[in-house]
């Protein structure tokens, strides 16, 4: 089932360029309505679920209705990120709510670097990335 925003919540990222929820969805589903600074989804049926819009929203705007076959009705998971950790919110029907928090990075924010000491990685290089990794084969 589809994202939806929370009209309430949602400030439009504050008037930005982009808000952030247009800028990480990879189907390009949400949209800002300028008149009102509230963002939506603009296309449900073609929604993947994948949650990137709930995570980065700044202002915890965006849900995900559920498949009822697995989710029951009333039920609701939602995730509240930081920048060190992610915490999921877990609503079952009958209101009873738990709590996962889990770390989410094992290096400062922005220090990350995929390519670093990776054969082919350099242009200088004449493999391609990570092509001298794989084994030789046997003819
Ligand atoms: S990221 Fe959240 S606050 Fe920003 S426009 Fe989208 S729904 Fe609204
Ligand atoms: S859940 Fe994923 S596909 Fe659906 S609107 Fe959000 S970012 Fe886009």
């Amino acid at each position: 089932m589809p994202s939806y925003v929370d009209p309430s919540k949602c400030d439009g990222c504050k008037g930005g360029d982009k808000t952030a929820c247009m800028y990480i969805c990879p189907n390009d589903l949400m949209v800002l309505n300028v008149e009102e600074m509230k963002a939506y989804n603009q296309e449900p049926d073609a929604c993947w679920e994948c949650y990137s819009c709930v995570k980065i929203c700044p202002q915890g705007a965006i849900f995900v209705r559920g498949y009822d076959d697995f989710v029951p009705m009333g039920g609701q998971v939602h995730p509240m990120r930081s920048s060190n950790d992610i915490m999921w919110t877990v609503k079952f029907r009958n209101g009873n709510l738990k709590r996962f928090k889990f770390p989410i990075r094992t290096t400062a924010e922005g220090a990350a670097n995929a390519y670093v000491a990776q054969k082919g990685a350099s242009l200088d290089d004449e493999c391609l990335l990570l092509e001298s990794n794989l084994p030789t084969p046997k003819i």
